[in-house]
Formats: structure tokens, C-alpha cells, sequence
């Protein structure tokens, strides 16, 4: 039988997991964030944190606005060297880590050396090195303690204090230190390896010793990863490999061979404290192609079982936690390690919304798994895809209820226009169906909101064709029914002169027209409408009458208030004396206005006590004259006027031809 035992320690430490937790909300809140040095000794998680914004640099000259320590520390200079450039310091060095800086600055204040036992090209015993007061060395093996103690009588006579690189071995840590007390008299010894390694060496320790063949996963650079190799290598087989890729391009005919040479094959897996957790599942994934058992580790597959299966599961839905949001993208969290993106172009389909018009962090969001990228660990997904799911529902749900749906117009193709609904879905709407006119540009609807009808759909190819024209209409339809309903005589208006014709005016009502007649546009008398309104003119009328079914509607600008016959009634007397002009000739009698908008009639039998045969002949237009009111007749608004009774005997003529005429 064939087994993987994955090491329960295998992974990230507190303190990378730590230093990428403040590394990546530090970018989701600046967009990019610098690391002095690679956050983690992982090629592959590097490169997945590049994408959230955290880019490794070599110096503080590189980075700008904000720098990050990362969990090895940092000597003293540097921060301050950071502070002289005026960047912002973030700094995320392991509280491990720290402590080691705060027991060398502390015990070395009074001119005590120190002595690091670790790698002194190490990032973190550089940075301790920064932190001594007195004298201070570093040594990683026997070799170099012997030389030092040789070769420097001086170093550490008078005292000493030794700590230890976080990640050193166990092992060769106790070696040392026995050949350390030995020496040096007046020694404070400080056991600052971590527990998280001290941790995981024991358990590799303990499981290659069980196991035909150990797997450690970690960067090149990793020290840590390295020194497990080291413990298993001691006991059993050993591959050393970055990622699953590297595993089966360089080490898959050694682990076969090994495999084929065994009934009963064991074999353990173990990581580094910077690999990731997606690699290391990888890497089992490999292995249990390659052994093709499928006896494998129970506890392992379990744990598998519980995560979602981003790589089985694309193209299905998942719920997704925002938890960052920038210009170009969201971040979100699909309850695996590997972080999610949902870019810009896949969280909604109007292209006029930015990611943070969608989303906001700490929102829920069903997305469907586009990608999975296996070279960068990176989860793409769609927000997009979803809602069109949910949106092609709603059309269809539209079609057959003959609905409107509401959506932005996000661009223009051959022949229409797409129009993207609310729900997601994107709709091709053909210009004849546009509600652009023929000469218009359908570039003037791009990013408007319209409604528009479905009246096409083939789910096979998820194709929609949609009218505005329609829903236009439609709303036509309706502000008109709407219109003939609510309409009354004497219901008033503000509407625009649409038209002119001779013989009156047509004013838009809102959708529909009405006619003003000539002689109803205002109380004075006009031969042509252009004298009074212009096309484009708003004008106040009030319906004079309407016939819903042949959709006509008489309206009148007069006002009843500036009505020139209640102005004479109100001024003017039978028998009072008047000064009016001629303004028209007839062949009995001539008009003359009393005032604008009300004339009288001087009949031929009252222009003079002469006969008069022809009225061009005595009076002309234009003529002013004085006049007699002799008779208004209320009801037909007549007055009648009287030049005749002005005169010498005016009366008595007229006396005399009422006399004659009984
Ligand atoms: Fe901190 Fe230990 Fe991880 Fe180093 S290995 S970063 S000291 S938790």
C-alpha cells in the first residue's frame, strides 16, 4: 500500500503569513506597496503578491510613497536611512524576529560583544547585525566558531551574548552552544530559535524517519526549507523542489523508480515557512498521480475534501468575500489561500462603472471560477458571468410578460448598439430599432439609459435583440392614453408651437397636438399667426373642445381676462362721445375700433346729414373720426357708432327718418 503523509507544520509560518497579511492590505489600501528583499522565499507566491500591488525591491531608492520590512527585519540604518528618504515604513518583521533586535540592543549597552549564530548573509542575521552596540560577529557552523575563537582573543573576553537565527538547525544550534559555554566564561546565552521551525524540523525529523521518501517544498533561497531537506536527508531519500511543476520536470522518473522498487512505499511531505499552501497541495496532487494509489493520506484528503476545488470547480460558482477593491480590480476571498481577482472588465458589464462603483469590501458576491492559473497560483472569476446568468432570466422573463428593461447603452457595433440590462445581460438592439433617426449618430445614445423590449431570444447562443424604438413607443402610447383620459374643456396648457398654416397654429401638448385657431390666438384681430406667435414659441392655451376619437384639440390662447369687450363694457356708455379709426370700408358703413380688439359700426345712414351713396367716398381707413356710441348690444358684442349725431340736427334727422319710416 501506498501512502503520502503531508506534515501537519508544513507551510506558512506566523510570521510570513503575517508579513503578507500587512503587505497585502497595505497595497489594497496605497495600490502598490514596495518590499525591501522578497517577502517570502517563494518565486511563485512572490510573483502572486506582485499581482495584489507588493513589489520586491533591492533598495530604498527604488521604492516610492510606502516601503515594507519585511518578517526578517532590518538592521537600525535602514530604517533610518528609510525615514532620511521620506518614505512610509511599514514594518512587518516578525515579533520573533524583533525580539532578537531588542535582546542585542539591550545586553550590549554596556559594551558587551554578541555573537550571532546564523547565516551572515542571511537577511535576518543581517539585520541583527545592525542592532548590536558593541562588537558583533555571526558564525553558522563549527568551522567558524573554531576559527573565531582563534583567530579573536579579544571578542567576547570580557562578555558575551549569543542568539541564534530564528530558522537555524536544532541539531548544530546545540553542538555550538556546548562548544560556546566551554569557551567563553562570562556567556548569556539566548535560545531564539522559532518555535514554528523548531516545530517543524522535529516533525520532519520524526517523519522522514517513518518514511522510503521525503518531498521538501521550498524557494532555492528558502534557509529554512533547506535545513528541512537537510533533517530528512539524514534518514530517507530526499527531493527538494520549489513547486509540483519542478517536482515532475525534474525529479518524476527518480520518484517512479523509487516507487516501482517498493511494495509498501511511504512518502512524507514537508514545506518551508514561505510556500504556500496551493503548492503544497499541488505537489500531493503530483505525487498521487505519479503513485497512482489511491491510499493516500486520509487526514490530507479530508482537509482537501473541505476547501473548494478551484482547479475541479471552474466554470462553477463560488461565493466570494471582497476584501480589497482597487481601480483595476477586486480582490476577493474564495475560502482557499489562493487569493481571487475579478478584474475591472469581469465584475460588471457596463464598462462605465469602476470596480468600486460595484463592489465595497466585506461584500459577498457570487462569482463564477474563469482560471485557474497554475504558474502564478491565481484564481480569476467573473462577477459578470453571473449576473448575465441571472440577467438572461430576467429577459426571458420579460419577453414573455412583453416588459421593459432597463439598461445603459456600452457601445456601438455594426449595425446597432449593445445595450447591457441591469441585470447584466447584454442586448443587441438594431439601429432601425434604436430610436436614433435616420440621419442621427448612434454614438449620441452611448452610455444613456434606456428601456427597450425584447423581441428576440436564442438561449442556444445566448443572443438578444432588443427595440428601444418600441419601449419608446410604448411610452408614447401610454403618455397619450394617459392624455385623452385626464383631458377636459377649459384645462390649460403651456405647450410649444410645433407648426404654423394659415389659418392657425399647432401647440404640442406633450405628446399631443392641438390647433389654435387664427381667430383664437389673441382678442385683436390678425390676417396670419406669425403676427402674434413664432414656431418654437411657448404658449398658454385652454381647450375650447376635443373629439378623442379623431384625436383633435381646439384651443384658445385668448385670455378671458384681457377680453377687450369686457374693458369697453366696463368704460364705455351709449351716447358717450368717442375718437375712433376707420379700419374698414363697407358698402354699408365703415368700422371704426373704439378700442384694440372692439369696433363699431357706423352705418352709411349716420356718417352725415347728407345722403351718402358711397362710403370709400366720405371716409378712408385709417381715418381717425368722432363718433357717437348710439347702441351696444351685449349679447353679439355689437356697438354701434354715429358720426351723423354729432352734427347740427343730427338728432333731428334721425328723428324726422324714424318719423317718416311709421
Ligand atoms: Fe517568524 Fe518563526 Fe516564521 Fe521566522 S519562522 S518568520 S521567526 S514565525
Amino acid at each position: 500500500m501506498m501512502q503520502i503523509i503531508t506534515a501537519e507544520t508544513a507551510g506558512f509560518c506566523f510570521g510570513v503569513k503575517r508579513a503578507c497579511e500587512i503587505a497585502e492590505k497595505a497595497a489594497s489600501e496605497r495600490g502598490t506597496v514596495y518590499t525591501l528583499g522578497q517577502l517570502i522565499h517563494n518565486n511563485d507566491a512572490v510573483e502572486t503578491l506582485r499581482k495584489h500591488g507588493v513589489i520586491p525591491v533591492e533598495s530604498p531608492e527604488e521604492a516610492n510613497g510606502c516601503i515594507i520590512i519585511r518578517s526578517h527585519g532590518a538592521a537600525r540604518s535602514v530604517y533610518d536611512h528609510i525615514a532620511e528618504l521620506g518614505l512610509v515604513c511599514i514594518d512587518a518583521t516578525c515579533p520573533y524576529v524583533d525580539r532578537i533586535h531588542k535582546i542585542v540592543d539591550e545586553n550590549s549597552r554596556d559594551g558587551s560583544d554578541t555573537l550571532v549564530v546564523g547565516d551572515k548573509k542571511h537577511p535576518e542575521v543581517v539585520g541583527i547585525l545592525g542592532f548590536a552596540n558593541g562588537d558583533i560577529r555571526a558564525v553558522n557552523d563549527e568551522n567558524e566558531l573554531n576559527e573565531l575563537i582563534k583567530s579573536d582573543k579579544n571578542f567576547g573576553a570580557k562578555s558575551l551574548n549569543v542568539v541564534v537565527q530564528t530558522t537555524f538547525d536544532m541539531c548544530k544550534w546545540t553542538d555550538l552552544q556546548k562548544i560556546i559555554k566551554k569557551h567563553y566564561t562570562n556567556v548569556k546565552i539566548f535560545d531564539t530559535i522559532c518555535r514554528a521551525t523548531i516545530n517543524r524540523q522535529e516533525e520532519a525529523a520524526a517523519l522522514s524517519q517513518q518514511c522510503d521518501a521525503m518531498i521538501v517544498i521550498g524557494g532555492a533561497h528558502s534557509s529554512n526549507s533547506r535545513k528541512l531537506a537537510d533533517i530528512c536527508a539524514a534518514n530517507c531519500r530526499t527531493f527538494f523542489t520549489e513547486n509540483a511543476a519542478q517536482l515532475e520536470k525534474e525529479h518524476r522518473s527518480a520518484l517512479i523508480s523509487l516507487i516501482s522498487s517498493y511494495n509498501d512505499v511511504k512518502i512524507g511531505i514537508t514545506a518551508g515557512a514561505s510556500t504556500p499552501a496551493y503548492i503544497i497541495k499541488e505537489v500531493h496532487n503530483i505525487m498521487s498521480e505519479i503513485i497512482k494509489d489511491e491510499a493516500v493520506d486520509a487526514e490530507f484528503m479530508a482537509a482537501i475534501d473541505q476547501m473548494p476545488r478551484v482547479r475541479a470547480y471552474a466554470g462553477n460558482r463560488v461565493k466570494a468575500t471582497v476584501v480589497a477593491v482597487n481601480k483595476t480590480e477586486a480582490v476577493v476571498d474564495i475560502g482557499i489561500k489562493q487569493s481571487g481577482y475579478i478584474p475591472a472588465e469581469e465584475l460588471s458589464a457596463n464598462p462605465n462603472l469602476t470596480p468600486e462603483d460595484v463592489v465595497k469590501v466585506g461584500d459577498v458576491i457570487d462569482c463564477i471560477v474563469t482560471k485557474v492559473n497554475d504558474a502564478d497560483g491565481f484564481v480569476y472569476l467573473s462577477k459578470k458571468q453571473v449576473d448575465a446568468q441571472a440577467g438572461m432570466e430576467k429577459i426571458l422573463k420579460a419577453k414573455e410578460e412583453n416588459s421593459t428593461v432597463k439598461g445603459t447603452v456600452t457601445a456601438v457595433v455594426k449595425g446597432g448598439v449593445i445595450v447591457t440590462s441591469e441585470d447584466g445581460a447584454r442586448v443587441f438592439v438594431p439601429a432601425s430599432q434604436s430610436g436614433v433617426p435616420r440621419n442621427g449618430k448612434l454614438e449620441d445614445i452611448l452610455k444613456k439609459e434606456v428601456g427597450f423590449k425584447v423581441i428576440e431570444v436564442n438561449e442556444g447562443r445566448g443572443r438578444v435583440v432588443g427595440s428601444i424604438k418600441a419601449s419608446e413607443r410604448e411610452a408614447t402610447d401610454a403618455v397619450k392614453a394617459k392624455f385623452w383620459e385626464e383631458l377636459e374643456v377649459g384645462k390649460k396648457f403651456i405647450g410649444e408651437v410645433k407648426s404654423m398654416e394659415s389659418y392657425g397654429v399647432f401647440v404640442d401638448l406633450g405628446g399631443v397636438d392641438g390647433m389654435v385657431h387664427l381667430t383664437e390666438l389673441t382678442w385683436n384681430r390678425v390676417k396670419h399667426p406669425k403676427e402674434v406667435v413664432a414656431i418654437g414659441d411657448k404658449l398658454e392655451v385652454t381647450v375650447k373642445s376635443f373629439d378623442p376619437e379623431k384625436k383633435r384639440v381646439s384651443l384658445t390662447a385668448k385670455k378671458p381676462e384681457d377680453n377687450p369687450w369686457t374693458k369697453f363694457m366696463n368704460e364705455f356708455a351709449i351716447d358717450d362721445v368717442v375718437k375712433v379709426q376707420i379700419v374698414s370700408i363697407t358698402p354699408f358703413g365703415a368700422f371704426a375700433q373704439i378700442i384694440p380688439g372692439v369696433d363699431g359700426l357706423i352705418h352709411i345712414s349716420q356718417i352725415s346729414l347728407e345722403r351718402v351713396t358711397d362710403v370709400s367716398k366720405v371716409l378712408s381707413v385709417g381715418q381717425i373720426v368722432e363718433a357717437k356710441i348710439t347702441e351696444i348690444d351685449e349679447e353679439k358684442s355689437r356697438v354701434s357708432l354715429s358720426i351723423k349725431a354729432l352734427l347740427d340736427g343730427g338728432d333731428a334727422a334721425d328723428d324726422e327718418e324714424e318719423a317718416s319710416e311709421e
